[in-house]
């Protein structure tokens, strides 16, 4: 189902008026995490007013070790639904666990699967038997094949909305947090015809690669893009301050891709 040979056409996965997939660049910005309410409508009005579409923000945080911030959890889905419809954004929030899938879904217009998460087989099954679209992002290190069974796995329980997001890969490097794998762009769309977004953040851990990386991805045929940005980077509440644009970055990297791209 994942597959381009049996469905030539590209996939629009058309979201309030929003289409992913089409001619236009989606760009979703937003922390890595929910902190409060002021955090997150401050936020969202900088994402809208800078050109976004989409609102980011974790509630639900997958975090290394044990002893990290977790996550606001179930409140911080009701703080960003809010600043969501306050300021006319769609929003996306990462589900960890299959029994939090409904809980997201009712707050959230799209559900991430992170990383850490992409063969968790009983999450894509929940997320296969409802209809809000997922972004799925590809494991640290998993090839493009096992990517595109986890989307199977989503698309056979019966969503056909489904995004792959490349966010970094696990390579011999250090100096970036992970390897942002730009070819992976258009081998998943010669592959597949699900929608393509790149995650330049996490794919490079470092703010000042960002941009660039967000604008090679554009020129590989990204259909999106999703970019961290906090209005406090360095007093953020998760380690992804360092990799978050300050808001001037965000809107000023909005401007220029439109120069690349017709945002949605
Ligand atoms: C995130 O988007 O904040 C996140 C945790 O992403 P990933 O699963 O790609 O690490
Ligand atoms: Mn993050």
């Amino acid at each position: 189902l994942a597959s381009r040979d049996f469905h030539p056409d590209n996939t629009v996965i058309n979201i309030k008026g929003v289409s992913i997939g089409g001619s236009e660049l989606v760009i979703m910005g937003g922390p890595c995490a929910v902190e409060s309410p002021e955090q997150i409508d401050e936020i969202a009005r900088l994402v809208k007013a800078a050109g976004g579409q989409v609102l980011r923000g974790g509630a639900f945080k997958p975090r290394t070790g044990p002893y990290s911030f977790q996550g606001v959890g179930v409140e911080g889905l009701e703080m960003m639904a809010e600043a969501g419809k306050k300021h006319g954004l769609l929003t996306i929030t990462e589900v960890m666990t299959p029994e939090y899938v409904d809980v997201c879904a009712e707050h959230a217009d799209i559900l991430q699967v992170g990383t850490r998460n992409m063969q968790n087989f009983d999450l894509l099954r929940k997320l296969g038997t409802i209809q809000t679209p997922v972004l799925l992002k590809r494991g640290f290190s998993s090839t493009y094949d096992e990517f595109l069974n986890a989307a199977e796995y989503i698309l056979a329980g019966g969503n056909p909305n489904v995004m792959l997001c490349e966010r970094g890969i696990r390579t011999f490097e250090t100096y970036t947090r992970n390897t942002l794998d730009l070819t992976a762009i258009p081998v998943l769309h010669q592959l597949s015809h699900l929608p393509v977004i790149s995650d330049p953040s996490h794919g490079t851990g470092r703010r000042e690669l960002v941009e660039t990386m967000c604008k090679a991805s554009v020129a590989a045929g990204a259909d999106g893009l999703i970019v961290e940005m906090h209005t406090d980077p360095d007093n953020s509440m998760t380690g992804d301050g360092v990799q978050s644009l300050f808001p001037d970055q965000f809107a000023k990297l909005l401007q220029d891709l439109e120069k690349l791209a017709p945002l949605c």
